[in-house]
């Protein structure tokens, strides 16, 4: 029998709450023996799931604090076991002293990830939705929570129970053919097996190339602004990031090495890094940051280049932006509140062109737009999103090795049993996708990742 665990659900170096969670088959015992109901012969242990009742945790000292205890009963809880949670105030030493009294009762330490280990365990979830709570914690965009959220809510789980069993229904037929083939079955339709295969291919293979969407997704686009020193690089990476940031001065060459800021622009997370001047010369210090900044450059997702509009730049300047041809580029055109004198025309062959002033904020908006629409280059779908991490990665890359062995085999006329132990092979890959059919030492690794508490 699993013991019952108990650990803080919330962050114990203050907040106004503080939440402890206890699960197992002692949890509302465990929980009756630190906290005391107000209400006259109330406790945990005659409460129904999903009430709470008002009370105090306590331990052989006396009262620790005032706040709620929540009950849940088996199987209608978060792990799929009896379960309590208080709710107190989130002081350290309140929730310290109190998870000791719970601990002095009976219940362990949790262990990283137990509590979802646990929902796992008992079915109440699968693998890819537990590694799916994990990314609704990690998120940090509105679009990496939607992809997260639909995973959690089972929509990819879905969509692979559906390949599996077309494949098992495929894996039958071919077995019932080589098992009778005189017992009078029909013809095998072979057109019809083929193209049943054949969808899952195509279905398996969109999961996959979905998978560097959902990476940019949830981690966000790589984002490089370049330029001359002294165009408004910094004043730009502030005026994105809402604070300041980078050095600010009006002598060239003061952002000496990359600054990196995490904004969130329409919905998706722009990892923003603001290079050093980009010109040959300058001291040493200076050209080592030159270097960097073009290997950035060459890493980047999405290019912010910045050029003064108050000077024409010379064909030199414009020829940065041929460095990297295949990048989306936007074009700024800086310090436009000094008045515009640049013809726009030469820039117009690499990407969109802005003029705008980082340091008034005048044309930010216009800014934004030109950065989700070229977002939209990598048509970043969160509804898409099915595959969420390496390990579900390679699960489905070999499910669709497999198959892709299956047809081969099958289309050049092989026995329709080596058909059916590669499709065989192909089935159990999905069911390592899913978490169905996986290695205890699998589900380890899964959950060490998980912070304690979740
Ligand atoms: P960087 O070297 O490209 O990073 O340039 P900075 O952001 O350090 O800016 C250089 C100088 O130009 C600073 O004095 C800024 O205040 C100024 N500056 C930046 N953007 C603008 C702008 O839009 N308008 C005006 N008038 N000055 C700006």
């Amino acid at each position: 029998m699993a013991k019952t665990i108990a650990a803080f659900a919330t962050n114990v170096k203050g907040g106004a709450l503080g939440i402890i969670r206890i699960s197992g088959e002692n949890a509302v015992a465990v929980g009756d023996s630190v906290f005391r109901c107000a209400a006259a012969g109330k406790c945990l242990a005659n409460m129904k799931g999903y009430t709470a009742a008002y009370g105090h945790v306590f331990d052989k000292s006396g009262d620790i604090d005032d706040g709620v205890a929540t009950v849940f009963r088996a199987p209608h809880s978060y792990t799929g076991e009896d379960a309590v949670e208080f709710s107190l105030h989130g002081g350290e030493q309140v929730m310290r002293q109190t998870l000791r009294a719970i601990f002095a009762a009976g219940a362990v330490q949790a262990q990283p990830g137990e509590f979802t280990k646990r929902a796992f365990l008992n079915g109440k979830m699968s693998l890819m939705q537990a590694e799916a709570v994990m990314d609704v914690i990690g998120a940090s965009s509105s679009a990496a929570l939607k992809a997260a959220n639909a995973v959690k809510e089972g929509a990819a789980f879905q969509k692979i129970q559906d390949m599996k069993e077309t494949l098992t229904y495929c894996a039958a037929q071919a077995a019932a053919y080589v098992d009778f083939p005189e017992e009078g079955l029909q013809e095998m339709d072979e057109t019809g097996f083929l193209n049943k295969l054949n969808a899952v291919k195509t279905q398996l293979a969109a999961l996959i190339a979905g998978y560097d969407n959902g990476a940019v997704i949830k981690s966000g686009i790589e984002c490089v602004i370049v330029g001359k020193p002294n165009v408004g690089k910094s004043t730009l990476m502030n005026l994105l990031a809402g604070k300041e940031r980078s050095i600010v001065t009006n002598i060239a060459g003061t952002t000496r090495d990359i600054v990196e800021e995490t904004v969130e622009v329409g919905g998706i997370l722009l990892r923003l890094s603001d290079t050093a001047g980009l010109r040959e010369g300058g001291d040493l210090v200076e050209s080592i940051g030159m270097e960097r900044a073009k290997e950035k450059m060459k890493n980047a997702q999405l290019i912010l280049a910045v050029f003064d509009a108050g000077e024409q730049p010379d064909d030199a300047d414009i020829s940065l932006l041929d460095t990297v041809p295949d990048t989306p580029k936007i074009i700024i055109l800086n310090k436009t509140d000094l008045g515009c004198k640049v013809d726009a025309s030469p820039f117009e062959k690499y990407g969109t062109v802005i003029k705008m002033s980082a340091a008034t904020g005048e044309g930010a908006a216009d800014l934004q737009q030109a950065i989700s629409k070229t977002a939209g280059l990598w048509k970043l779908d969160p509804d898409a999103v099915g595959i969420a991490n390496e390990r579900q990665l390679v699960a489905a890359k070999a499910a669709l090795c497999a198959l892709e062995d299956a047809i081969d085999a099958y289309t050049a006329g092989q026995m329709l049993d080596a058909v059916g132990i590669l499709l065989d092979e192909s089935i159990a890959s999905l069911l390592e996708l899913t978490g169905e059919r996986v290695s205890d030492a699998v589900v380890d690794q899964v959950f060490a990742n998980f912070c304690v508490g979740k």
